[in-house]
């Protein structure tokens, strides 16, 4: 754990105790603050009195006496409305702020300039922040991963010179941290999303780039408007990541036909990386070597840190392998624009899908059908999805994921293509059938692994 001396000797208010507020109540106490903690759900306030967390209903206490409100990631701050513990900060005058500027500040105290990558973007957050803590790894380096990708970032060992934060961050967590200033920034892209809880689009742009206007290096990926006009502002040391050709003045690093390149030279091997395939995972790669050169990687480090990513569960998750057919588990894929990847990395494809269905459904997938030899339908969106593939793609209605797994594995096995692929990428959330995306991919892999 690092504890977090920022408050010590003062008493600070704290607002919502799940699995981060709770670390965060310890790291401050263990750093001689007092805590006031609070929940609205009983049981989480009865949890954190187990832990020796001192807990008080905040709607009651005396507000003058609280140094700050330490408010977790998933309370409103702004949108839709602010949650009403944050008017109680502002009427008392004191600072709200979340778990990663009390590790910025403890960070500054102790080690200051040690690495300390911070990642955030709209997609690929995840997947770019385990690569890099994986390829840093490999290299050697004591690597501590968290943040948004789900270890709370205080429970993380403290800061030092020789040891490497690779932290994952949400804009909800950017704009709990005031001070945050990594000593690598990574903005991966900038697509719409959350704006209900951004209020706008350059809201949301404005939040991201506050991790890029700390940050001692920016990367930043320019294939969006919002992301390049950021990189286009960005005073400081800056490399631009791009996806595709690049002209020959480009001096950033580029992801195409599965490498990576700096100008022309390619600096990483992409291929037959079962973890990093389609454009999005070399684009991810590029962030990778991005940071691991800034991190005095060399290019047989980097290249075999990349070989061997186990890459994330449920996004384009290699499940197994039965004779030439290739079984993938794309559960995370809960919107038409992630079902795109993962149909973009593959052809003779045995698609199963369906869910709750996103607004727009399947049809900007249009362009993606020759690559589906077959689709299957599961869950409530099946009479939407059953018209939208009508005269264009073969389907069968499964109703349920066992049928499925089961009618399309036979599929495959039948097929005389070179590497049929059974796709479970739903473009659908998964709450019609399954608790969560999570639970539909580990079932669907427990189907596999059946039929194996
Ligand atoms: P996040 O943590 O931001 O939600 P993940 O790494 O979990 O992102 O990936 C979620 C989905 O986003 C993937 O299944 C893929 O479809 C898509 N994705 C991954 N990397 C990128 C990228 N670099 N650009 C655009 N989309 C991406």
């Amino acid at each position: 754990m690092t504890p977090a001396t920022t408050f010590a000797g003062r008493t600070v208010a704290l607002f919502g105790l799940g699995g981060s507020g709770l670390v965060t109540a310890l790291s401050l106490q263990a750093g001689g603050a007092s805590v006031v903690a609070c929940d609205d759900s009983p049981d989480s306030m009865a949890r954190a009195q187990a832990q020796g967390i001192s807990t008080g209903d905040l709607r009651d206490a005396d507000w003058s006496g609280f140094s700050a409100l330490i408010l977790a990631p998933g309370v409103p701050l702004t949108h839709p409305v602010p949650h009403w513990t944050v008017g109680r900060a502002k009427a008392a005058g004191i600072e709200i702020v979340g778990d990663i500027e009390l590790f910025c500040r403890e960070r500054r105290r102790i080690a200051p300039g040690s690495p300390f990558v911070a990642i955030t973007g709209t997609n690929g957050k995840s997947t770019t922040t385990a690569l890099v803590a994986h390829v840093l790894a490999q290299a050697g380096w004591d690597v501590q991963m968290g943040g948004n990708i789900g270890t709370a970032i205080l429970s993380l060992e403290p800061p030092s010179a020789s040891r490497v934060h690779v932290i994952e961050m949400s804009s909800f967590q950017i704009d709990l941290t005031p001070s945050l200033d990594p000593s690598i920034g990574v903005l991966l892209n900038i697509t719409p999303d959350h704006l209900d809880r951004h209020g706008s689009m350059e809201n949301y742009a404005a939040i991201k780039e506050r991790l890029i206007a700390g940050a001692a290096l920016a990367v930043i990926g320019i294939d969006d408007a919002p992301s390049h006009a950021i990189a286009e502002r960005c005073s400081g040391p800056l490399i631009r990541v791009h996806v595709g050709e690049v002209p020959s003045a480009f001096d950033g690093l580029s992801a195409r036909e599965a490498a990576v390149f700096r100008a022309g030279s390619r600096i990483a091997d992409l291929t037959e990386i079962g973890s990093l395939r389609g454009a999005h995972n070399w684009q991810n790669a590029a962030f990778a070597a991005a940071c691991g050169e800034a991190l005095g990687i060399d290019g047989a480090a980097l290249q075999a840190g990349l070989r061997s990513f186990p890459g994330l569960p449920h996004r384009m998750e290699e499940v197994g392998r039965k004779g030439r057919v290739l079984f993938v588990n794309d559960s995370k894929a809960t919107n038409a624009d992630s079902s795109e990847k993962a149909l973009s990395a593959f052809h003779d494809v045995h698609w199963i899908l369906g869910g709750k269905a996103k607004e727009g459904g399947i049809a900007p997938l249009s362009p993606l059908f020759d690559r589906v030899a077959h689709a299957y339908l599961i869950g409530a969106s099946s009479d939407a999805f059953a018209e939208t593939l009508e005269g264009q793609v073969p389907y069968t209605r499964c109703s349920t994921l066992d049928i499925a797994t089961k009618t399309a594995a036979e599929a495959a096995l039948a097929s005389d293509a070179p590497e049929p692929v059974v796709l479970l990428s739903p473009a659908c959330a998964s709450y019609d059938q399954f608790r969560s995306f999570e639970d539909r991919g580990d079932q669907f892999r427990a189907l596999v692994r059946g039929l194996l």
